[in-house]
C-alpha cells in the first residue's frame, strides 16, 4: 500500500536499502520499488566486497582501483570509497551479514586487477547475504515502507527542484507522490541489451527520466562488460562466472586449447582478448578451465556456480566451460556530488544509476558493493540534515493528466534516451555494445 512519506527512495538493491536504514529514524521513508523486493542485482552479486585490509593497503588498492579506471577515476571519490570501507563492513557485521573467516580473522580472496586478497565474501553468494540481511532490517523498521510492484515513471519538479515521483502501481493505477526528498536507487542499465549479467528489468531508468528533465550525467559512455559468463543459446539473463573462479586459478583457453591472456587483468584488457580470439576463430565463446581444482573444494568454494553449471550440462571438475562476455555494469550515470546530491534540489542518486566517477573507466572486481553502501550512507546523512529544516508537506494523489497513456511507447522512448546517450564520445568494448536488445 502507497503511503505518505518524508523521503520516497526508489529501488531495493543495496543502496537503496542502506540509505534507507541510515536515515534517521522519526523520518517516514516510503521504498518502491518495480517487482518483488528481492529482485535487484544486489542479489545477484557472487565474488565478495572489497575492503581496506590494513593500513598498509591503503596505496596498494588506491592504485588497484586508479589502474583498472584508466585513471579516469575522481581520486577524492576514491579515497572516501577506501577510507570508508571497513567501518560499512562493521555496519555489515552488526547487521549480521555473515562473512567467510579463518578463526576470528576474515578470510579474504582475490578477483582480477587487485594485487593483494582484499575480498570479503560468503561462499559464492555474497550480494544475497548483504542484501537479504539489509532487507530482513527495513522490513522491521517502523518508520520504513516497501511497496512492491510499483515503478517510478517520472519526477515531480518544480523550477528545478525535485518535489516526488509519478509511479504506476501494480493495477496500472498512476499516482503522484508529493515527498520533501527523492533517492534514485535503481542500479544499472543491462536490461536494454540482448547479453547481460543484470535483471531484465533493469533499464536505466532514473538516466531516462534525467535526460528528460535536463539533469546532469556523467561518463555515460563507460559501460563495462563481464569476460566471462557461460556461453547459452536461451535468451535469459546471462550467468555470470564470478571472477573469483580466475582469482582461484582458472584459465582461459581458445578454440585450439591454448592460453591467450593473463586471467586476472582488468576485465576491460580481459574482455577485448576474449573478443579477439572469438573473431579470429570465428566462434561465439572461449573455454574456461577449472579442471586442477579439486571437486570437493569447487563445491565448497562456489556451491551456487557449480550447480548452475551442471543444470547447464557441464560439471567444472571435468568439463571445460563455455564462456563469453556481456554486459555486466555500468560506470556512468546521473552526476552526483560526493553526498549524492544531484544537479537538482532534493534529489539524490545512490549506487549503480549514480556517478561521481569513482570506478572511472572500468570498475575494479568487487568494488560495487562497496561504492552503493559507502555513498548511500552519505547521501542518508545528508538527508537527514537538510530535513531538519523543513516542514514535510506530503501527499499522494491519482493522477489525472494523460501524458503516460501509453506506457508502451514510454517506455520505448526512455531505452532509446539512454542507449543514445550510451553512444555519445568514444565507446568502451565499442563492438561489443552493439548488441542492444
Ligand atoms: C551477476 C552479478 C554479479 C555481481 N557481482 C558483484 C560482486 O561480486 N561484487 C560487487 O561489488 N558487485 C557485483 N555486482 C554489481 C553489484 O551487484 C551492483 O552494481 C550493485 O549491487 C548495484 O546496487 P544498486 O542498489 O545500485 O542497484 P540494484 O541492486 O540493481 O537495484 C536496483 C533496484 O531498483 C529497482 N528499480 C529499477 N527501476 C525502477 C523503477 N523505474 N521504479 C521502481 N524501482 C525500480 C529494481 O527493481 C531494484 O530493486 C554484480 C552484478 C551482477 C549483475
Amino acid at each position: 500500500m502507497l503511503n505518505e512519506a518524508d523521503v520516497v527512495i526508489v529501488g531495493t538493491g543495496a543502496a537503496g536499502l542502506f540509505c534507507a536504514l541510515n536515515i534517521p529514524k522519526h523520518i517516514k521513508i516510503t521504498i518502491i520499488t518495480k517487482n518483488q523486493a528481492e529482485d535487484s542485482n544486489s542479489f545477484l552479486a557472487q565474488g565478495g566486497i572489497s575492503v581496506l585490509k590494513n593500513n598498509n593497503d591503503y596505496e596498494s588498492y588506491f592504485e588497484d582501483t586508479m589502474k583498472a579506471g584508466q585513471y579516469k577515476n575522481n581520486s577524492k571519490s576514491v579515497e572516501v570509497l577506501i577510507r570508508s570501507s571497513r567501518s560499512i563492513i562493521e555496519d555489515l557485521v552488526k547487521l549480521g551479514v555473515d562473512f567467510e573467516r579463518n578463526g576470528e580473522d576474515f578470510s579474504y580472496t582475490r578477483e582480477g586487477a587487485h594485487s593483494v586478497n582484499r575480498i570479503l565474501h560468503h561462499k559464492d553468494i555474497t550480494g544475497k547475504e548483504i542484501t537479504g540481511k539489509l532487507l530482513q532490517e527495513a522490513r522491521k523498521r517502523e518508520n520504513i515502507t516497501i511497496v512492491p510492484y510499483t515503478t517510478m515513471i517520472d519526477i515531480l519538479e518544480n523550477n528545478n527542484v525535485c518535489t516526488g515521483v509519478v509511479v504506476k502501481t501494480k493495477d496500472g493505477a498512476i499516482y503522484n507522490i508529493s515527498s520533501s526528498a527523492v533517492v534514485w536507487a535503481t542500479g544499472g542499465i543491462g536490461g536494454l541489451f540482448e547479453h547481460s549479467t543484470n535483471m531484465k528489468h533493469i533499464t536505466g531508468d532514473s538516466v531516462a527520466i534525467a535526460i528528460k528533465h535536463k539533469i546532469d550525467l556523467l561518463d555515460m559512455n563507460y559501460i563495462q562488460f563481464h569476460p566471462t559468463t557461460l556461453y547459452s543459446k536461451k535468451k535469459d539473463r546471462s550467468f555470470l562466472i564470478s571472477e573469483a573462479v580466475r582469482g582461484e586459478g582458472a584459465i582461459l583457453l581458445n578454440e585450439k586449447g591454448q592460453r591467450f591472456v593473463d586471467e586476472l587483468q582488468p576485465r576491460d584488457v580481459v574482455s577485448e582478448a576474449i573478443y579477439k580470439q572469438l573473431k579470429k576463430y570465428n566462434t561465439e565463446y572461449v573455454y574456461l578451465s577449472l579442471r586442477h581444482m579439486p571437486k570437493d573444494k569447487i563445491e565448497e568454494r562456489f556451491p551456487n556456480i557449480y550447480e548452475k553449471c551442471l543444470e547447464e550440462g557441464f560439471d567444472l571438475s571435468t568439463d571445460l566451460l563455455p564462456v563469453t562476455p556481456a554486459q555486466h555494469y555500468f560506470m556512468g550515470g546521473v552526476k552526483i556530488n560526493i553526498d549524492c546530491e544531484t544537479s537538482m534540489k532534493n534529489l539524490y542518486a545512490v549506487g549503480e544509476t549514480s556517478c561521481n566517477g569513482v570506478h572511472g573507466a572500468n570498475r575494479l572486481a568487487s568494488n560495487s558493493l562497496l561504492e552503493s553502501l559507502v555513498f548511500s550512507k552519505r547521501a542518508a546523512h545528508i538527508i537527514g540534515i537538510t530535513l531538519k529544516n523543513i516542514k514535510p508537506e506530503n501527499k499522494i494523489s491519482p493522477y489525472k493528466g494523460n501524458l503516460y497513456k501509453d506506457m508502451d511507447r514510454l517506455q520505448e522512448e526512455y531505452h532509446h534516451l539512454v542507449l543514445n546517450e550510451t553512444r555519445k564520445g568514444s565507446v568502451n568494448n565499442a563492438e561489443l555494445c552493439m548488441h542492444e536488445s
